[in-house]
């Protein structure tokens, strides 16, 4: 029989950033589709919170945790306890990200490394931590959040573009090394979502009436437009599916004029 299988029933997914904007919404879809999940960001209130929620609206069992994604000790803690607590991790969803919106000018060494190590280095870091445990099991599902900004020059997005632009390329890397561990490894790239990330520069009128008239769909996204995406590549319907980039962006970012 031929049937598309979405159902994560059974599943321990890890959301990073799960607190707020896009890894709240992620992790929420993910325990509706059926998977435990375990929300991590650094503001221990928030997530805790945001898990105690997704327990409730979906029955599944969540758990809310501090966790640094630019530290490595950090991570090692909270997925020793979710090995320990849970007792596998079957997906992982690095989504955890941030941004400064400054020229290159003006860009600090620090801010630099802030936002590449929020936004990439964790990336390898959870992945590495994670990864040992799924190709032990031979199974595992990673879904790293980039963006458009992997592939498009945008504003002031001197570190945030590369920093993209990477998490896609380790995104193959991975994929190519860990496809015969039955690892998959993809990316989603999102245009603009109403976040916390971005909600400033979307309160500009000009800001974003351009950026409508530059999105083929003429608005932005919404936050459950992401969710299927991300459940389908978690899916085991899924299993031959890795090193891809999905862009979520209203048909932008092949759009010419
Ligand atoms: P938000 O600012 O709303 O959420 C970011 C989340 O990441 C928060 O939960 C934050 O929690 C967490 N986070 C930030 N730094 C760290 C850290 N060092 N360690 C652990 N957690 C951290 O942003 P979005 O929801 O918009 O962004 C989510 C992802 O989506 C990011 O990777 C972003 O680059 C990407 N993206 C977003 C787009 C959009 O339009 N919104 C478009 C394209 C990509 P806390 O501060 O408590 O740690």
């Amino acid at each position: 029989m031929y049937k598309a299988n979405f159902d994560l029933t059974g599943k321990v997914a890890v959301v990073t950033g799960g607190g707020r904007g896009i890894g709240r919404a992620l992790a929420e879809g993910l325990a509706y589709a059926g998977a435990d999940v375990v929300l991590t960001a650094r503001t221990e209130e928030q997530v805790k919170i945001a898990a105690m929620e997704i327990s409730q609206s979906t029955g599944r069992r969540t758990l809310g945790i501090s966790c640094d994604v630019t530290d490595k000790d950090s991570i090692d803690a909270v997925v020793g306890k979710v090995i320990r607590d849970f007792g596998r991790i079957d997906i992982l969803v690095n989504n955890a990200g941030t941004s400064v919106r400054h020229g290159a000018l003006d860009l600090t060494e620090d801010e630099w490394d802030q936002v590449i190590d929020t936004n990439f280095k964790s990336v390898f870091l959870m992945s590495q931590a994670v990864g040992r445990h799924m190709v032990k099991q031979k199974y595992g599902r990673i879904v790293n959040i980039a963006s458009v900004a992997s592939e498009l020059t945008l504003a002031y997005g001197t570190p945030y573009g590369p920093s993209k632009a990477g998490v896609v390329h380790l995104t193959r890397q991975m994929a190519n090394e860990w496809a015969q561990h039955g690892v998959t490894v993809n990316a989603i790239s999102p245009w603009f979502f109403k976040t916390s990330l971005n909600e400033k520069a979307l309160e500009n009128d000009e800001f974003r009436t351009a950026l409508e008239r530059r999105t083929p769909m003429g608005r932005l996204g919404q936050l459950e437009e992401l969710v299927a995406p991300v459940v389908f590549f978690c899916s085991d319907g899924a299993g031959y599916v890795t090193g891809q980039n999905l862009f979520v962006d209203g048909g932008t970012t092949h759009f010419g004029m």
